[in-house]
């Protein structure tokens, strides 16, 4: 078998996918992320909106761009509050401080990782037409220990 050959058992009929793009656009669902190339408007598996690799790429560039200004901002804050604390740490705090800075730094690291998963989930989609199921556990993961030391600081403040 050549490679176009293998090509063209592999995907299907790539003639009338170039002829008739809309149509044949393959979706992917947001639910179950279930494939298919039927012009349908919901999961055939599980009744899910179904997005085109094109809406899948365009929310690809919204996250990188949601990516790049998380890192860039939560980087200048963590900068910003290392050099008051650094400044500070003679004078006013005390070793009782310390947890209050580590649950800080924690949750300004945790942000910072939310943004690179941003990046790389939205170059994902952009680069592949569809979304990464691993990095939405990634991301569901990162959110619930958001939450957890949210929560913490707020204790602590
Ligand atoms: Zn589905």
């Amino acid at each position: 078998m050549s490679p176009a050959s293998a090509h063209a058992f592999a995907t299907g009929n790539p003639l009338q996918q170039a002829v008739a793009p809309a149509a044949s656009e393959r979706r992917s669902c947001d639910k179950c992320y279930r494939e298919t190339d039927q012009a349908v408007a919901k999961c055939p598996q599980c009744g899910g909106r179904l997005r085109t690799a094109g809406q899948i790429r365009a929310l690809g560039v919204v996250l990188l761009f949601v990516g790049v200004f998380l890192v860039a901002l939560m980087g200048a804050v963590t900068i910003f509050v290392i050099g008051v604390v650094s400044q500070a740490e003679s004078s006013k705090l005390t070793a009782n401080d310390t947890p209050t800075f580590l649950a800080i730094f924690a949750l300004f690291g945790l942000v910072i990782m939310f943004g690179f998963t941003s990046i790389a989930g939205g170059l994902w989609q952009i680069v592949f037409g569809k979304r990464n199921k691993a990095l939405k556990y990634i991301i569901l993961a990162l959110a619930f220990a958001l939450l957890l030391i949210g929560s913490v600081v707020q204790l602590i403040l």
